[in-house]
């Protein structure tokens, strides 16, 4: 495993978290095809049952993407960086594990294992396709029209497979040719920059497309004071279980 340059107490975290959470028999390609098939296989399908689909209803794939945006946005603004009731494990994953395994010094993960400290967990995608997508759906489906409940299923999906994909490619070796397209190594510094432990309560939680950023005022530009010099920043305390 290459560890040059990967500062000694990200090291540490990283080697422990491995020791206590990534199992012999875990497969970081398994969960990628997982997460990715599961996904296109219920777009497809949701695309499969249109019909004759009017241009109005169209409008419903650019809406769930603009809502997917700000959803992200505060969900991640929210109870991924502050510990909220009933959601501490979203925060304990987000701030306190995936933060620390992945600095703005050290971002790009180190074996296919490591995809575990990527990607959402594959029980999550099944309970937002059960308990977010498919009821909001069915929603559209009976109070707007069948198109546009499909067309929503498919958009929310597709969503979230981007958010998870683009989420891994900021997270690849930088050597990586898809890592080195410029869009990519765009959105990359935006979340690298993320990543640092002094701005990351603060700028950047946009994992996507910055678009909530902007709108929010949250995007960081040169020169904008860090969180760490603001009042009330903090960073996560330095033990695996907390
Ligand atoms: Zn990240
Ligand atoms: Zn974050």
């Amino acid at each position: 495993m290459a560890t040059q340059g990967i500062p000694e107490r990200v090291r540490d975290f990283r080697e422990g978290y491995r020791a206590k959470y990534v199992g012999p028999r875990y497969s970081g390609r398994a969960h990628f095809a997982f997460t990715s098939l599961g996904s296109l296989a219920v777009i497809g399908f949701s695309l499969s049952r249109l019909e004759g689909v009017r241009p109005l209803e169209w409008l419903t794939v650019p809406a769930v993407f603009l809502l997917g945006n700000v959803v992200e946005f505060l969900g991640h603004r929210g109870p991924m960086h502050h510990r909220r009731k009933g959601l501490g494990l979203l925060f304990q994953r987000h701030t306190e594990q995936h933060h620390r395994f992945f600095t703005h010094e050290a971002l790009a993960y180190e074996s296919a294992r490591d995809v575990k400290m990527v990607l959402f967990p594959p029980v999550l995608l099944l309970f937002f396709l059960g308990a977010i997508a498919t009821p909001l759906a069915a929603l559209c489906f009976a109070l707007v029209a069948p198109n546009v409940g499909w067309l929503f299923a498919a958009s929310a999906v597709g969503y979230y497979l981007t958010y998870e994909w683009l989420h891994f490619c900021h997270h690849l070796p930088p050597e990586h040719p898809v890592a080195r397209l410029p869009v990519m190594q765009r959105l990359r510094r935006h979340h690298q920059t993320h990543h640092d432990p002094s701005k990351m309560q603060r700028y950047n939680f946009n994992i996507t497309f910055p678009l909530s950023d902007w709108l929010f005022g949250t995007a960081w530009r040169p020169g904008v004071p860090s969180g760490a010099d603001l009042p009330g920043a903090s960073v996560p305390k330095p033990d695996l279980d907390a």
